[in-house]
């Protein structure tokens, strides 16, 4: 059997390393005769393994003491509608800056239970650049500013967190989740899918800070309410014990890497090396994304010739090189390089790419 060099864009590649335990330890985890996916959430075991995997991650992002952890469900989408039930009354309003398709969504999602206003967006250049902060139209008494640090689609990324002074700051860091480090008290929330950067779908990380928990939102069932999840350790129902498990294999593994420091100068080399190669190409691969915004995880690329588009797939994944398709919204093709995507991969694309256009040049 051989693994492929996985360059989707999510569910994406995870750390060998950390799926070869997962394997070696299914049948019986821990010693206890038992699947841990077979294991009660409620038991020992599990919890020490819930609690660990909170630890590690508060350790990795340096956590601190006055923000909850929790491990939630129903993917970043089911949160964009969440986090302004739980953050906002319904006469309330908040700030979105959309940069993106993700950002499009998150108001979509919003609209229903708050009056979610665009503050700023960059939709006329077609997501392409970031909007400066000196055009953003905040409002008065926003509940909350709701920003993607990286869009997933477009590839822009901010590499900055912006200032918007005491308003609560709202991150959806599905796709740049634990890729460098962070100062989380710059947030009042960040939330994340699980699997770019840390593990399976079907579990949703989230940050939150104490303050946030105690607004009052409005009434609602006890499992959508964060709070309550909060008071109960994110055992408020059965959470995906799988996915908590492979998060918190995935979290001993950065450590191994040095963290999110380490991480942080591996992934910006592994990002440097494929802009390089498609700056470097004289016009045969190009980046429509400007330079300034361009996404360490997400790089959109385009042929100089969309014929060759159906041919570049085909030999790409003959050479084993996985998902290089781009999202039918932006075309051409996209490499994403999460944490698990090593420099020796990105080395291997671009080697192919530099081959490719010398024969079809
Ligand atoms: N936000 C971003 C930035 C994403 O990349 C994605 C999915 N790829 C989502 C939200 C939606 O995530 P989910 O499918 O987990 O709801």
């Amino acid at each position: 059997m051989s693994r492929a060099w996985n360059f989707s864009a999510g569910p994406a590649a995870l750390p060998e390393a950390v799926l070869k335990r997962a394997q070696a330890e299914l049948l019986d985890w821990n010693g206890s005769g038992a699947s841990v996916m077979e294991l009660s959430h409620r038991g020992k075991p599990f919890m020490a393994l819930a609690a660990a995997a909170e630890q590690r991650l508060r350790g990795l992002m340096g956590i601190p003491a006055n923000y909850k952890v929790l491990f939630l469900q129903g993917g970043a989408t089911q949160h964009f509608a969440q986090i302004p039930m739980n953050l906002a009354g319904p006469d309330a309003h908040a700030d979105y800056i959309v940069t993106g398709h993700w950002g499009e969504k998150a108001v979509r999602e919003a609209a229903p239970y708050i009056d979610a206003r665009v503050a700023a967006t960059s939709v006329a250049a077609n997501y392409l650049s970031l909007p400066p902060r000196d055009t953003w139209q905040l409002s008065k008494g926003a509940a909350y500013v709701h920003y993607t640090p990286n869009e997933t689609i477009h590839g822009v990324e901010f590499h900055d967190v912006p200032d918007v002074g005491d308003t609560p700051l709202v991150a959806d860091m599905s796709s740049n989740i634990l890729s460098e480090p962070v100062d989380v008290s710059r947030f009042g929330l960040i939330y994340a899918g699980a699997q770019k950067n840390i593990g399976p779908s079907g579990l949703v990380i989230m940050v939150i800070r104490d303050d946030l928990l105690a607004r009052a939102g409005r009434p609602m069932a006890n499992i959508f309410r964060y709070a309550e999840h909060a008071a109960n350790d994110s055992m408020l129902n059965t959470p995906n014990t799988w996915g908590w498990y492979l998060a918190g294999l995935t979290f001993e593994w950065l450590e191994e890497q040095g963290g999110l420091a380490g991480m942080g100068e591996r992934n910006a080399a592994k990002a440097t090396a494929l802009y390089d190669a498609i700056d470097g190409s004289s016009g045969f691969y190009r980046s429509p994304v400007e330079v300034s915004a361009r996404s360490r995880m997400n790089v959109p690329f385009t042929l100089h010739d969309s014929a060759l588009d159906a041919v570049f797939l085909k030999e790409s994944e003959a050479a084993g090189l996985l998902a290089l398709k781009g999202h039918k919204a932006v075309g051409g093709m996209r490499a994403s390089l999460y944490n698990a995507v090593s420099l020796e991969a990105v080395g291997v694309l671009v080697n192919f790419m530099r081959d490719f256009a010398t024969r079809h040049g």
